[in-house]
């Protein structure tokens, strides 16, 4: 009896096998075009999962978020819209340091608005980036008035453009406040950020980034230059050359506006890297 029934079996499975599959196999089908109305995310996840089956670890059901794997950065501010204060040393009755103290022929303030001037044009590429210059012609303009500007305007960064009064040397050089009032991470890094496309576009001599005060003197107040200690953001000091160099003055003139663009773009290059805008417009 048990071998009549076991042969019954085999042939119903005979003409029923190749059947079975034909119908498994349209199955199967009707369930992958069901998967392709589903949201782009859950294959993705099957993907993973498989992945993680394959190589012997655990099924991880979770989807990587790729933001979330990428290395953490500090973030200062998330804002729409970052100011930045352009401010060209000295200016009207105060002519700054000179080309030659006997016969003078060009002064420092002169130099200083022209590359104000060059630079807040260069900003204009960055259309999150707002400028606020201290001064827009030969006009003079106490030093804790452009503080003031800054402070009231709450500006993110300060960029203070002078030339060398030293009487020999040459070079660029970019004053910082010295870490005595507080942290100047920022502040080195602006200067840092500015020296180095500075340097790409060429200058005589790359002096560095140097913090506190030329003339540093235990008696005064503040070991740091007036606009760096005074401003409540990141702010540097820019000295483009000496006025007494022959090559810097060269220098400064063919170059004017690849530094103007160079000391724009590296505030924006900073502004990325430490994700200071807000993530919706970074650019
Ligand atoms: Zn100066």
């Amino acid at each position: 009896m048990a071998k009549r029934r076991r042969i019954r079996w085999d042939r119903i499975l005979m003409v029923f096998g190749p059947l079975l599959l034909i119908l498994i196999l349209l199955f199967s089908r009707c369930g992958s075009s069901d998967d392709r109305k589903k949201p782009a995310k859950e294959p993705k996840a099957e993907q993973s999962s498989t992945i993680a089956e394959e190589s012997g670890a655990v099924p991880d059901v979770t989807v990587p978020v790729p933001d979330q794997t990428e290395p953490a950065m500090p973030v200062d501010v998330q804002t729409q819209e970052l100011v930045v204060v352009i401010d060209p040393g000295h200016g009207g009755n105060d002519g700054g340091a000179l080309n030659d103290a006997n016969n003078p022929t060009r002064f420092e303030k002169d130099d200083n608005l022209n590359l104000a001037l060059a630079v807040e044009q260069a900003f204009k590429k960055y259309p999150y980036i707002r400028t606020i210059m201290t001064r827009t012609d030969d006009s003079f303009v106490e030093l804790n008035e452009r503080c003031r500007i800054a402070n009231e305007a709450n500006a993110d960064f300060f960029i203070s453009l002078h030339r060398n009064s030293a009487v020999s040397g040459d070079g660029v050089e970019i004053w910082i406040n010295n870490d005595s009032g507080g942290d100047n991470t920022m502040d080195k890094m602006l200067a840092q950020y500015i020296m180095e496309l500075l340097d790409e576009v060429g200058v005589s001599n790359n002096r560095g980034i140097k913090s506190g005060f030329r003339n540093s003197d235990a008696n005064r107040e503040s070991n740091n230059y007036y606009v760096n200690r005074y401003t409540q953001m990141p702010s540097c000091l820019i000295e483009m050359g000496f006025m007494t160099s022959d090559v810097d003055n060269q220098n400064f003139d063919a170059h004017l506006q690849e530094y103007a663009d160079a000391i724009a773009a590296a505030v924006n290059e900073l502004v990325t890297d430490r994700r200071l805008l807000s993530t919706d417009i970074q650019p």
